[in-house]
């Protein structure tokens, strides 16, 4: 039998369910008609009992990590607790994408919110879309900046005494999506991460579902790539100039300079980050190998739903091992900008 080498798994517990409407998000933009149209009004939400299952399967192949909804505030899942009980249960650290917002679920402050998940959690990505308030307002429609500010700054205060106290550290990020309303931002965006002792600014360029986003792409025209380009320098002289109170540098990811002309085929020998690596299971239990839009993945074949088959029996099932096999001749992945150089 072939060694397993699943170390990640994201289950999309609540992809309906925030209390943001950024103006890029696929389901909760202004922009979007997806929950009325598409789902008619209901929301998925994963049944409590399917947790219990997927974290024992996912004790046995031996998985690291798991990541609870990037789509929907995670927070905000009825069963979120459970989650993190079954991470301290089955010794699974969590890595946590966040709006930031923290919910007061059960009159919970930020403090009570941070001391729960910090010491069962690799790396907190806050989504953050601006350095100055009215910028990331603008993004992220209903965020209030100095609000989500402070919760930082808290979150942060309990991460660096837990570290303290036990030697478990918990990565802080800064998610961003690139945009033209925003790029300019970058640079400021570094220094701010630094002053909080944010470790790591990290973002994807935009995916822009909706006509009336489609000017925001940096990609639009050369002359905004150039833009693009100079803000990427600049943001990396202030991450020598500005170091974090600990002394070290802010760590940027997926920060670098356009090429004018994009191409739109990857090279051949950037490999796929996710195959026989990571798996998503969406909130109706169907099982993926990989994050992109929803439509286009179907193109990649179907592996199950978790109702019906195990974790282990996707990995190892003809449709999944031939496309580990045959992925780089797929349209979708040609063109897949995760894909990186090994
Ligand atoms: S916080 Fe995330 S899920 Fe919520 S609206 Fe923004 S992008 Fe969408
Ligand atoms: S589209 Fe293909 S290359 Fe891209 S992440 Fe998915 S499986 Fe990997």
């Amino acid at each position: 039998m072939q060694k397993l080498s699943l170390w990640r798994i994201t289950l999309d517990t609540n992809p309906e369910d925030c209390n943001f409407h950024c103006i890029m998000c696929e389901e909760h933009s202004p922009f979007s008609d997806y929950i009325r149209k598409k789902l008619n009004g209901k929301r998925r939400r994963m049944p409590k009992e399917w947790l219990e299952p997927i974290f024992k399967q996912a004790q046995k192949l031996g998985v690291k990590e798991i990541i609870p909804s990037t789509m929907g505030e995670p927070l905000i899942y009825r069963h979120f607790d459970t989650i993190v009980e079954f991470c301290y249960k089955y010794n699974i650290k969590m890595n946590l994408t966040t709006n930031g917002s923290f919910p007061s679920v059960n009159g919970r402050t930020v403090e009570e919110w941070a001391k729960w998940i910090v010491p069962i959690t690799t790396d907190v990505k806050f989504s953050w879309n601006g350095a100055k308030k009215e910028t990331d307002e603008k993004v992220m429609i209903g965020k209030n900046f100095e609000k989500s500010l402070q919760n930082v700054k808290t979150f942060i205060n309990i991460r660096d005494e837990h570290y303290q106290k036990t030697g478990h550290y918990c990565r802080v990020t800064f998610q961003l999506t690139f945009m033209r309303n925003n790029m300019h931002e970058l640079p400021d965006i570094v220094r701010l991460a630094a002053e909080l002792g944010v470790d790591r600014v990290k973002g994807h360029h935009l995916w822009a579902h909706f006509e009336e986003i489609k000017h925001l792409s940096v990609k639009v025209s050369p002359e905004s790539i150039v833009q693009w380009n100079q803000y990427v320098e600049e943001a990396y002289q202030v991450r020598e100039k500005f170091l974090r109170p600990n002394g070290q540098k802010v760590l940027l990811e997926q920060i670098f300079p356009l090429q004018p002309e994009e191409q739109h085929e990857v090279p051949e020998h950037y490999e796929c980050p996710f195959l026989n690596k990571e798996l998503w299971i969406s909130a109706e239990g169907v099982i993926s190998p990989c994050c992109a839009p929803d439509e286009q993945r179907k193109t990649l074949g179907y592996f199950g739903n978790i109702q019906d088959t195990t974790l282990e029996e996707v990995l190892q099932s003809e449709s999944y091992q031939n496309l580990v096999k045959n992925y780089k001749k797929m349209d979708l992945c040609k063109t897949c900008n995760m894909r990186k150089p090994k």
